[in-house]
């Protein structure tokens, strides 16, 4: 996991699950042309244990994306995916019966579960699910600690925190949420490799993520937000937020949830002038701006590999 010493530039890079790994597709490519090295943090906020398996959603997105795996319809999980297991738990009446396990990606998350129990930690596990994958970028979960978001809910008039996968597979955010809470996050450390990559980066991207629950339970670790604040390396952030919509997915109620509005701008100055020495915005939002920090508008949408490609140049020049 060493650091190589014959490449130009160093990218580390700030992503969740899917629109992290569809933006990590892109900086690949990117990287490929200049002879980068491309280091992923991702979040582990989203990480669960159900059925006995220890889930990581985001780490697996990314890894099966950049590994010609996924399924792309659907965003998550693989392509040709079968779903006995899933079926067969059901039979028995096992909870939880809302969460997708495809018979496919039970094998990661058997193999996962394998080498935790053995007592290697995630990001070993991880780079070990790596030699299959061959990503071409090197994934890095956030920590290798217990930090997971759980929103804090009322159901039926009581208040209780449920886990994040819940609140969103479960229940598609459709309940009086109060806030979100990082469980385990002031103790969690940064996982083996992130600081290191950070102090030695020469640019850091923050993907176009879930700002809420994707990149904010990753900056939770503490000492993490820091070395990215005060990283030698110029930070740019990618919007996630295009015309005042979240694209995929539901960004907007997180958004809504912690009092900020859903727009490019909005998202901008979340991260603010601390974190940020530039801010990517969409063509549609030209003109937004955020308080300190130079912004450029390009196009965002990640369609395919060269428009990604083209959206991490801007950053690059950015930056
Ligand atoms: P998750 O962990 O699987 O939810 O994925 P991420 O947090 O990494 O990314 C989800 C976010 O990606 C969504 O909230 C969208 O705002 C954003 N997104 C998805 N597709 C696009 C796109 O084509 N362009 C941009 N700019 N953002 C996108
Ligand atoms: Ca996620």
């Amino acid at each position: 996991m060493d650091l190589r010493e014959d490449v130009d530039m160093r990218i580390v890079v700030l992503a969740g699950g899917i629109g992290g790994a569809r933006f990590l597709v892109g900086v690949r490519a990117y990287a490929r042309e200049v002879g980068a090295e491309v280091t992923a943090v991702v979040n582990v906020g989203d990480d669960a244990s159900m059925h006995g398996l220890r889930i990581c959603p985001d780490l697996d997105s990314v890894m099966y994306t950049l590994g010609g795996g996924a399924d792309p319809e659907r965003g998550w999980g693989r392509a040709g995916e079968t779903w006995t297991v899933k079926g067969e738990l059901a039979a028995y009446g096992a909870e939880p019966t809302w969460f997708g396990l495809g018979d496919k990606d039970i094998a990661t998350h058997l193999v996962r579960g394998t080498m935790l129990t053995a007592g290697y930690p995630l990001s070993a596990v991880t780079e070990a699910l790596c030699d299959r994958w061959r990503p071409g970028v090197r994934l890095l979960p956030a920590s290798d600690d217990r930090l997971e978001t759980h929103a804090v809910v009322e159901v039926n008039g009581e208040q209780r925190a449920i886990h994040f996968q819940e609140w969103w597979v479960r229940y598609r955010g459709d309940l009086p949420t109060e806030r979100f809470v990082f469980v385990g996050a002031e103790s969690a450390k940064p996982a083996p490799g992130v600081l290191d990559a950070l102090a030695a980066a020469d640019v850091v991207l923050l993907a176009p993520s879930n700002p809420v629950v994707s990149i904010a339970p990753i900056l939770a670790v503490p000492g993490l937000r820091e070395a990215v604040a005060t990283s030698a390396a110029p930070v740019v952030g990618i919007s996630p937020i295009i015309g005042g919509a979240p694209v995929r997915g539901m960004a907007d109620k997180c958004l809504s949830i912690v009092g900020v509005e859903c727009t490019a701008g909005g998202v901008g100055a979340l991260y603010g002038p601390d974190l940020l020495d530039g801010w990517l915005v969409d063509t549609t939002d030209e003109g937004a701006e955020v308080p300190g920090v130079p912004v450029r508008a390009v196009p965002l949408w990640m369609n395919d590999e060269q428009a990604t490609a083209a959206m991490v140049r801007a950053a690059m020049e950015l930056a």
